[in-house]
Formats: C-alpha cells, sequence, structure tokens
C-alpha cells in the first residue's frame, strides 16, 4: 500500500486529542490497522486504559530471535484543528500538489504510514527484519502520554522485552543549509537524546484579609515575587555529550570554526549557525518558563493562596541540580508539586543503531550530513526509555525534488510532501532490513 494514500486515508480518522483526557478517540485507527495487519498474516494486538483510547502493538519476529529487538513508535492522535482557519478540510485527507494535506499529515500520521507499508510490504514479499521488531502506533503522545505510551510501558512491558532500542518522532528529515564557500548542505540531525519535562504547580499561601489593610503575609506576593526570581534567572550553559556534538558537526560541515571552550563562543556558533541554531539554542540550557497564574477572587479580598504552573526543562545530567535552584530561587513562601515529572532521555551517539540510521540516509543521499541532536521538548521517548530502551528520534524523510517541505505542524494547512513520504519509506524499509 502506498505510504501517501495510507496517510491520506488515516487523517481521515479524527483522533484529535484535546488533553486532560478529553479526544475523540484513537480507537478506530487503531482497529483499521490492526485489521489491515491481521488480514497480512500479523497477529497485533490492540490496548488501552479504555475503549476509546487504544493503541495497536505488533511484534515482527526477526530472522535471528537472539539479537536485541528494535522498537518503532509513532502516535495516532492529533491536536485539534480549528478548520475555519484551514484553507481545506484538516480531516478530508487531501492529496493535491504535490501534498498529502490535513491534520497530522506530519505529526505524525506519515511516520504511521510509513511503518505500516513497510509491514505489509515484508507480508507481500516474504521479508523478514534481521531482528525482532516491535511496533507501536500509540494513543495520547499529544497529551501525557497515560492513556497511550506510559501506560503501555506500566500494564504491558512484556511486549517490550528484548527491546534495547527504539525509534520515533523527530529526526531523519532533511534540512536546507548554506555553507560559508555557498556550496548546499543538506543536514539531518537524528535525535538522541531529550530535555526532560518537570511541570509543577507552585502554591503560595499567606493571610486573607481586606485588601483595604495590606498585611506582609500575601500569597500573591509572594508568589509574584518567586515567579519574578525564577524568570530573571540566568541558567546557565551546559553542553552535553549530545549538544557538544551537534554543534561540532554541524559548524564543521558549514565550514566555519568554533570554539565551545567559552560560553561566548557557545552563543557564537548557535547564532552563526542560523536556522541549525534554532533548536540548539534551546538545548544548551535549562529553562523554566511561568504558564498559569491563578489567584484572588474579588478586589478588595487579600486570598489565602494563590497558584502558578512553571514549564521547566531540564537537560540530561542536570535533573537534580536544576530542582535545586529552583527550590533556592521559590524561597520559604511557596512549594511545589510536580505536573508531570518525566526525566531527561539520553541515548549513544556512538552506537550500532546511530550508524545504522546514518548509513541508510547516506545510501539514499550520499551527500547527507547526518549529526546527532537534543530535543528541546519531549516525546513518548520519556515513556520508553525507563524502560531500559535506548530511544532515537528518526521517521526520515528525502528531501522534495522540487523543494517542497513539511509545514503546518500544529497549526493551519497542515501538509507532507508526497515524495518525502515516499523516499522516507524506502530509507526506514532500507534501515530496517540493514539494522
Ligand atoms: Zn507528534
Amino acid at each position: 500500500m502506498d505510504p501517501v494514500d495510507l496517510c491520506a486515508e488515516l487523517i481521515r480518522f479524527d483522533t484529535t486529542n484535546w488533553g486532560e483526557g478529553k479526544s475523540e478517540g484513537e480507537r478506530e485507527a487503531a482497529e483499521y490497522l490492526a485489521g489491515l495487519l491481521t488480514s497480512a498474516g500479523y497477529e497485533p494486538v490492540i490496548l488501552g486504559p479504555t475503549p476509546e483510547r487504544a493503541s495497536t502493538v505488533v511484534r515482527v519476529p526477526g530472522l535471528d530471535r537472539t539479537l536485541p529487538a528494535l522498537l518503532i513508535h509513532a502516535h495516532l492522535d492529533v491536536v485539534p484543528a480549528e478548520p475555519a482557519q484551514w484553507s481545506l478540510d484538516p480531516f478530508a485527507g487531501e492529496i493535491r500538489d504535490g501534498y498529502v494535506w490535513g491534520r497530522g499529515a506530519s505529526d505524525m500520521k506519515d511516520m504511521v504510514a510509513m511503518t505500516f507499508s513497510t509491514l505489509l510490504r515484508w507480508a507481500e514479499d516474504g521479508v523478514r527484519p534481521r531482528r525482532d521488531v516491535v511496533v507501536a502506533f500509540v494513543a495520547d503522545e499529544e497529551d501525557k502520554g497515560e492513556y497511550g505510551a506510559l501506560w503501555l510501558a506500566a500494564e504491558h512491558p512484556e511486549l517490550f522485552d528484548g527491546v534495547e532500542a527504539a525509534i520515533g518522532e523527530s529526526g531523519g528529515v532533511a534540512q536546507f543549509l548554506t555553507a560559508e564557500d555557498g556550496s548546499e548542505v543538506r543536514l539531518y540531525p537524528v535525535a538522541a537524546a531529550e530535555r526532560g519535562t518537570l511541570h509543577m504547580r507552585l502554591t503560595a499561601t499567606g493571610t486573607s484579609g481586606h485588601g483595604s489593610r495590606p498585611n506582609p503575609d500575601n500569597a500573591v506576593t509572594h508568589l509574584i515575587g518567586a515567579l519574578h526570581r525564577v524568570s530573571e534567572y540566568a541558567w546557565p550553559i551546559v553542553l552535553t555529550p549530545t549538544v557538544r556534538a551537534y554543534l561540532q558537526q554541524t559548524t564543521a560541515a558549514l565550514g566555519f570554526p568554533a570554539d565551545l571552550t567559552t560560553d561566548a563562543g557557545v552563543e557564537a556558533a548557535v547564532d552563526r549557525l542560523g536556522d541549525a541554531g534554532t533548536v540548539a539554542r534551546t538545548t544548551i540550557r535549562c529553562s523554566a518558563t511561568p504558564t498559569v497564574l491563578d489567584a484572588g477572587y474579588k478586589v478588595n479580598v487579600i486570598p489565602g493562596t494563590a497558584s502558578a504552573d512553571l514549564d521547566v526543562r531540564c537537560l540530561p545530567g542536570t535533573e537534580e541540580e536544576t530542582l535545586a535552584v529552583i527550590d533556592g530561587l521559590l524561597g520559604g513562601r511557596v512549594t511545589r508539586t510536580f505536573l508531570s515529572h518525566q526525566p531527561p532521555v539520553q541515548a549513544p551517539v556512538d552506537s550500532h543503531w546511530f550508524d545504522a540510521m546514518k548509513a541508510a540516509l547516506l545510501r539514499h543521499d550520499p551527500a547527507a550530513v547526518v549529526v546527532p541532536r537534543c530535543m528541546g521538548g519531549g516525546t513518548d521517548a520519556k515513556a520508553f526509555a525507563p524502560l531500559g530502551i535506548d530511544c532515537y528520534g528518526f521517521s526520515p524523510q528525502g528531501a522534495d525534488p522540487e523543494g517542497r517541505t513539511s509545514d503546518g505542524v500544529h497549526g493551519v494547512d497542515e501538509r507532507v510532501p508526497v515524495e518525502s513520504l515516499r523516499s522516507g519509506q524506502r530509507i526506514l524499509q532500507d534501515f530496517l532490513e540493514q539494522v
């Protein structure tokens, strides 16, 4: 089955995830995939904490079952779309002008389709991969994963027995850059790390009273003071192995020197990288961003409590230190509780897994510059890494010959180039057969 038709078909299943457990559900999409897999001779299972929130998992037995297995995970849910802002129906799955259009086209029903058509091709041609390949099409990535990857990892860890490495969202897609000498560089970053997600609720308590009689123990004031200190804090530069490798290899490919021994040198390198510096900029330090505020109910009443949500992201190896810094900044009048606590992820860059991804990209594009990168946010890798799995972001796509690129992720008119989907499927299949 052509990954292009399949991607369009998958878009027609509205799997909108509104967050906090509110969702259109992934069940129909999961059943559709499981049905086709069963017809092709596989033995998929559909699992989930509720009937609506379903994931499809299948293990493809490898030729050598003593080899460590590989997991491919891709999510079935999508973020909401506002149809009025789109130039077409976000759930129609239209194919035109060289693109597949619709919500999920590039996040990440494209990867679901590429993986799925590889499985169908294997079944048709009687091909088996060298090692066991476990495929998980999961629910709920666009929220916390509690109905998808996290639930599967907690309730059905046996599905992932023998899995040593995983590939998933974000990585292996060509980025076009211009080198110092004017030549074109095609950079293919592969995710090998993610900052941790430490979402927390801050609560200040004080003495409530009449607004006309100010008192020094005001919860709102305590909270504002803490948020101000957190916002003003200058997080130091920390170069993790992945980010260091990214900066070294990318600056070398673009042909300019980088001095990574000083903060100023790191900042200068990131600036000079231009577009390639965007992700690097968020991964050379930790961050803490206030996002939600909640206090008070009447202008003349001092409330007894005030709260705020803080989105903290910490680099691999810095979690304890980051929390200690936050606690110091909050001071004695503000407490914190976790809304979500997902430690950072880091997989080795010098591994045969990484080498195999690089080799597959180079077979497709001999001029490819394949570099490891750290993600600023997070994916379902955070759910699978605690099972002892080395998680990489690798959803490969080749360049569109006419220069089209994926666009509209989490925004309007989301689309993926038809040719990138087709070449991506070939790169993925090649990688899975060689690794
Ligand atoms: Zn996604």
